[in-house]
Parts: structure tokens; sequence; C-alpha cells
């Protein structure tokens, strides 16, 4: 399964990746996406693509932002 995090100081709470997904990952939470069904990620990519901040990481698949803002989200 793969590993998520997001950066708080970054994510705009669009919510694209929430929207976007088709397998149905994510959730939309008060202060970021939360992880709904994470054993569920094909590892398409569209989520990271379409999160313009480029606050999401998806552990294995791309990596952005900097380590010490990012929290573990679940
Ligand atoms: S697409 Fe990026 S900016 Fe938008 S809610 Fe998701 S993590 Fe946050
Ligand atoms: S990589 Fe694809 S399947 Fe995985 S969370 Fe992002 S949009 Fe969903």
């Amino acid at each position: 399964m793969y590993l998520f995090s997001v950066d708080v100081t970054k994510c705009e709470r669009c919510f694209d990746c929430v929207t976007s997904c088709p397998r149905g990952v994510f959730e939309e939470g008060e202060m970021h996406p939360i992880l709904a069904h994470p054993e569920e990620c094909m590892g398409c990519g569209i989520c990271l693509a379409l999160c313009r901040p480029k606050g999401l990481r998806i552990a294995g698949l791309e990596a952005y932002g900097h380590a010490d803002r990012m929290v573990a989200i679940a």
C-alpha cells in the first residue's frame, strides 16, 4: 500500500484530489483531504497531477514539498 502525506502549508483545500480519484481513496477533511480507502490506490497519479500547489505526496510515485512540513494523512 502507498504512503500518503500532504503539505498543510500548501494544501488549498480545493479537494480536486478527492473528486478526481477514480478509486475513492480520499474524503474531504476540515483541514486537508483524509484517507478513506488507501488500499484502493492503483498508483495512477491523477491526484498528484491535479494538485496545483503540489502539496500532495505519495511515496514511491512522486515527491513534492518538504519533509519537515509534511504530515501523514489518515
Ligand atoms: S488537490 Fe492538493 S491542494 Fe487540493 S485538496 Fe488535494 S492536496 Fe489539497
Ligand atoms: S494515484 Fe490514482 S488511485 Fe491513487 S489516490 Fe491518486 S488518483 Fe487515486
